[in-house]
């Protein structure tokens, strides 16, 4: 696995890189100058699962908010600067955890020293980022059009004026909105590096289509091995990143915690409201901090055969549920109590019992 060979950086209270959990990053979309909203939402995030929260840094007040803002919350806080470098050293004085920057838009050698040279003297990480909407002219012409290879290019160029500076506590992220690019391009750079790698898939999209570019974008470079931190970019609440970042890592086995919720896709047999009961299941089981597998099954016929490879399933009958652990039927319950009897099985679940 290349993640577990990358380097080791230290984010604030994290560890990333050389095999530790793949964490999860989300963006907050208050205004960073405003203390207490930019707060309130890392605190909602945190309690969600996001391991390090980046903020944009516009303003030199949003640089100075840090400082506040850091005092309240319990994750990693990065700072995230565009054009202007001063705003990267007034980050990081102001507490900022790591900050990320596009070495191609802050300016001359001079100005990317100055910041480097604040990074090195508190050892903050700098994330180096490139995206396929600014490469530049040059890599656009040499590889014909917007490319991995070009993107590659790019980010190890901007690596090597760092390193060329005596600096090399470095994460690199590499997005593109194009799927297979962007997992081409971490094919590409994750042999040619030993950095860790922020991987997402930018310019996803709204929620439908943002999660299954996602989740297709991360779940191929994440499957290779490849990957350290992940970010699900939605055009949505920043709370819906974190659940679809925290779902994909479950999927691919690489995050345990959480009830799993399966449920059949519903078809002639089903007698009961399942679509409408599957989705009271998946918000009631959000915060119950349990590692199993709960099925939602529409009928009697298939329901307790499929509910066997779970912890504890339901399936409808007509105006009744059955009640299902281990693959057995333990017990018959009218449809309007089926809920709330799952939710008490649950609320009483051990999970150092077998439970029938
Ligand atoms: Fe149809 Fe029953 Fe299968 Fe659901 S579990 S899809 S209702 S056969």
């Amino acid at each position: 696995m290349y993640r577990d060979h990358t380097k080791v950086i230290q984010i604030g209270n994290k560890k990333i890189g050389g095999g530790n959990p793949i964490l999860i990053q989300s963006m907050t979309n208050t205004k960073t100058e405003n203390v207490q909203a930019t707060v309130e939402q890392i605190l909602a995030l945190e309690a969600a699962g996001c391991d390090i929260i980046r903020c944009a840094v516009p303003t030199m007040e949003a640089a100075k908010a840090l400082k506040e803002i850091k005092k309240q919350i319990h994750i990693p806080l990065v700072a995230d600067i565009h054009f202007d470098y001063r705003l990267a050293i007034a980050a990081m004085e102001n507490g900022a955890d790591k900050i990320r920057i596009n070495p191609g838009n802050i300016g001359s050698t001079e100005r990317i020293k100055a910041v480097v040279d604040v990074a090195k003297e508190r050892n903050i990480p700098i994330r180096v980022g490139v995206n396929s909407g600014s490469l530049e002219k040059e890599l656009v012409e040499k590889y014909h059009g917007v490319t991995a290879e070009g993107l590659v290019e790019s980010a190890l160029d901007k690596v090597h004026i760092i390193e060329e500076l005596g600096y090399d506590n470095l994460v690199i992220s590499i997005k593109s909105s194009d799927v297979m690019m962007c997992a081409r391009a971490h094919e590409l750079i994750a042999e040619q590096t030993s950095y860790p790698l922020h991987v997402g898939i930018t310019e996803a999209g709204t929620l439908y289509s943002g999660n299954i570019k996602s989740a297709i974008g991360l779940g191929i470079i994440l499957y290779q091995g490849i990957g350290d931190t992940i970010r699900v970019s939605l055009t949505g609440a920043p709370l819906e990143e974190v659940k679809s970042a925290r779902r994909i890592l479950k999927t691919l086995g690489l995050r345990k915690g959480g009830v799993e919720v399966v449920s059949c896709p519903t078809c002639g047999r089903t007698q009961i409201d399942l679509i409408g009961l599957a989705n009271k299941v998946e918000t009631m089981v959000q915060d119950i901090p349990l590692d199993i597998k709960v099925a939602v099954m529409g009928c009697v016929v298939n329901g307790p055969g499929e509910a066997k490879e779970a912890d504890i399933g339901i399936a409808g009958g007509v105006g009744v549920g059955l009640l299902i652990k281990g693959g057995e039927i333990v017990k018959k319950v009218p449809e309007d109590q089926l809920l709330d009897t799952l939710r008490e099985e649950l609320m009483n679940w051990d999970s150092n019992k077998t439970q029938k």
